[in-house]
């Protein structure tokens, strides 16, 4: 029977893998190539290896721990002469592992409540997609969407309710969104419709149809008497090609949505208020319904 020893303070699997069992001169010799341990035996050694990397690792030993798990890897795969068949429910955990971990990258981007993506990912997005207007032709537009009188839904109908109509208000704002377009809880009752790749025109239609799809919600639906309505805050930024000056930062866009939403407030709510020629207007129906009041949108 060959006789394998193994090295165990340090193996050579970093080394050459299974070559890291030596057999001893026997009657091939030598410089003959490394005799491959019969099944039974490979499967002790692989025992073997793990022990001590267990060993290892309750002492903290991490490295060394690991290239005994290698060391174990490389007698299996030595052991084979084709890929090693993964068993059915080693390849269904991997499976689900990596389910796991998807859904988990995926719930650490959005709002627990609304399902909407939370601010985390809305600033990290921002960034680069600012970043990409960078030379390119395309628009950005952020609308800053808060609801109205929002407090006094909670006041009248409880937090359960006001929590529904959070969630009602989101499905709405995003249903009628171009391709590339998301909307993230900016915080609270607030929410901000990022639209990359937009003229100016387009993103206040797009603003005002969501507006629109608020007000028009039949919200007694959901409690008799309940009426939700959302003014939003239009910041337009076009594409480097077509600006005088460097691009606007995702902060100080944000800035100036956050200003257009307070005229919109001003001017009686339920509204898209937008910049055009350097003037705050209002969207829609709104448009003619009264004068626009607000100093902060004249700050910016
Ligand atoms: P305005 O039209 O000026 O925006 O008035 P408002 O009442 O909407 O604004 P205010 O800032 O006074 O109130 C916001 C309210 O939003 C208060 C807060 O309790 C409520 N709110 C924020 N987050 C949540 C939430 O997750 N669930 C519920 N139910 N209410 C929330
Ligand atoms: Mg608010
Ligand atoms: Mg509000």
């Amino acid at each position: 029977m060959t006789v394998l020893r193994p090295d165990v303070t340090e193996p050579d699997s970093a080394r050459g893998g299974a070559a890291a069992w030596r057999a001893p001169d026997g009657p091939h010799g030598a410089d003959d190539a490394p005799a491959r341990p019969a099944p039974a035996e490979t499967s002790g050694l692989v025992q073997l290896h793990e022990s001590i990397a267990t060993l290892l690792a309750s002492r903290g030993q991490w490295r060394q721990a690991y290239q005994h798990l290698r060391s174990a890897l490389d007698l299996v795969y030595a052991d084979h002469d084709e890929q090693p068949q993964i068993p059915e429910q080693l390849r269904r955990e991997v499976a689900r592992l990596r389910r796991e971990h998807a859904e988990a990258r995926e719930q650490s981007m959005r709002d627990s409540l609304t399902a909407s993506y939370n601010r985390r990912y809305l600033d990290q997005r921002l960034v680069s997609l600012v970043a990409q207007q960078c030379g390119s032709p395309d628009g950005l537009a952020v609308a800053l969407v808060d609801l109205d009188w929002f407090k006094q839904v909670n006041d009248t109908y409880g937090h359960l309710v006001g929590d529904r109509v959070l969630q009602r208000v989101v499905e709405l704002l995003q249903d009628g969104l171009p391709e590339g377009a998301f909307c993230a809880r900016y915080g609270g009752e607030e929410f901000v419709l990022v639209l990359p790749g937009i003229d100016a025109p387009a993103a206040v239609a797009v603003s005002e149809a969501a507006r629109a799809r608020v007000e028009h919600y039949p919200w007694g639906q959901i409690v008799p008497g309940l009426r939700v309505t959302v003014s939003v805050g239009l910041a337009h930024e076009p594409g480097t090609s077509d600006a005088s000056g460097p691009p606007v930062g995702a902060e100080q866009q944000l800035l100036r949505a956050d200003d257009l939403l307070y005229a919109a407030k001003q001017s009686g709510r339920n509204a898209v208020a937008y910049r055009e020629g350097g003037r705050v207007r209002l969207a829609g129906a709104a448009a003619g319904r009264r004068a626009i009041s607000g100093q902060r949108a004249a700050s910016y």
